[in-house]
């Protein structure tokens, strides 16, 4: 199936707004075993006709986003009605939702807004739960040019994701006839590279029939992608994990926080965090997932000696004599923030970020990794992800929310 999607927006074509829908498509469809074929951006206006001709010309489906608002430069709808060839009409039930829309928040609703109630005949309107627009979706033979599907859907992403959740997908999926069509399937995995996939599993991958598969490489993961039926997908996972499930993060593309946070609350832990070089990363991480108030107690952010000495109560002289880089202060941390804390589990890391303050023995990149227990155990190890600033706290906070995964899950 060809899907082909424009995205309309002056503004993304000017730098003003980064164009994420085609990204976020991809993803979303690429769930269905579905891709994109092509993707054009062309501005507000008229430009959208000539892009909508060639599309409906050589896709299946083509998908639209943006321009169904109610100023003048928002096209879409009136344009996509001339290319296909059908009239437009007032959607009453359309209108009335968009009225209560207002109504609801108090708002007088302008004149200009009524045009988005306006529905191409025969077309669905696709109802709008987060904004005024309705989307629009024009079924195959309808448009008597082609056999191409054609959905005009808002540009705002809270407005456009969930329409796409629940009208675009469930759609795409009986056009397509997805009951025979593969599956996807993404293996996360941290610390390995693509290379060690290249030369243990790629040739016995490449053997299993209609199995589709590539990597991707993120800083400190590497996803599997597995595209094919149920059994070539079973085939290739077994193949995957039987060299490297110690390094399996995920098989549902959760990310190393949300594995970590679901296995403390398996477990019935609690974690606090103490950090210097990631300076409050990793707590960033951990909070975004949801439900992570549960399992996180505290997030101490020690850039200074000072504060690694006052909250953490790392000794000073412990500092002067090792350095703040160094596994005596990592393991100092983790053990002060477990006492601080009362948490079941700490995590310390303590690193040189550069580009300045590195030395020989401690060049730029080094980081050490502190981990406690309230059993009494502690670990310190060393990592070197010699970076730039982001990246090399990316690369810490990852191998730092490792090293509690890899606790956790020796636990059983
Ligand atoms: P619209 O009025 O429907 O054309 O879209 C309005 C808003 O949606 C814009 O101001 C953007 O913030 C957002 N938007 C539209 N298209 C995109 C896109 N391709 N990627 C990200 N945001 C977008
Ligand atoms: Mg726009």
């Amino acid at each position: 199936m060809r899907i082909e999607i424009i995205n309309t927006g002056t503004e993304l074509l000017l730098g003003n707004t980064l164009n994420t829908h085609g990204a976020w498509f991809g993803r979303e469809l690429f769930k269905l075993g579905l891709r994109i074929s092509r993707q054009t951006t062309v501005p507000d206006g008229d430009a959208i006709r000539e892009s909508l001709q060639e599309a409906i010309s050589r896709a299946d489906a083509v998908i639209v986003t943006g321009g169904l608002g109610p100023t003048s430069d928002d096209l879409t709808r009136e344009i996509t009605a001339e290319v296909l060839g059908v009239e437009m009409m007032m959607d009453e039930a359309a209108l009335r939702s968009m009225e209560a829309f207002f109504a609801t928040r108090g708002l007088p609703m302008a004149d200009s807004n009524r045009k988005q109630a306006l529905c191409l005949i025969g077309a669905d309107t696709l109802p709008n739960l987060h904004g005024t627009a309705p989307g629009v979706y024009v079924p195959p033979r309808l448009n008597g040019k082609s056999n191409c599907a054609v959905f005009l859907l808002p540009g705002p992403p809270r407005e456009l994701y969930p329409m796409v959740h629940q009208e675009v997908l469930p759609r795409l999926r009986a056009l397509a006839g997805l009951e025979s069509v593969n599956e996807a399937l993404v293996l996360k995995f941290t610390g390995i590279g693509e290379s060690s996939f290249h030369e243990h599993v790629d040739e016995q991958l490449s053997r299993i029939p209609g199995l589709e598969y590539g990597y991707c490489a993120h800083i400190g993961e590497v996803d599997l992608r597995l595209i094919g039926n149920e059994a070539a997908l079973a085939q290739g996972r077994r193949i995957a994990l039987e060299h490297f499930e110690s390094h399996l993060i995920s098989d549902d593309e959760s990310s190393m926080e949300k594995t970590v946070v679901r296995l403390l609350a398996k477990n019935k832990m609690t974690l606090a965090i103490a950090e210097s070089c990631t300076g409050g990363l990793i707590s960033n991480r951990i909070t975004n997932v949801p439900g992570s108030s549960e399992v996180f107690t505290h997030g101490f952010v020690t850039y200074a000696n000072e504060a690694k000495v006052g909250m953490l109560g790392v000794a000073a002289e412990e500092i002067a004599l090792h350095g703040a880089v160094s596994e005596q202060v990592a393991r100092a941390m983790a053990e002060g923030a477990l006492k601080v804390s009362g948490a079941c589990i700490t995590v310390s890391v303590t690193g040189i970020a550069g580009p300045g303050g590195g030395t020989e023995d401690k060049p730029v990149g080094t980081a050490w990794i502190g981990l406690a227990t309230r059993a009494g155990f502690t670990s310190a190890f060393k990592v070197f992800h010699p970076r730039n600033r982001k990246d090399f706290k990316l690369a810490v906070s990852q191998s730092a929310l490792e090293a509690v995964r890899r606790h956790l899950k020796s636990l059983g």
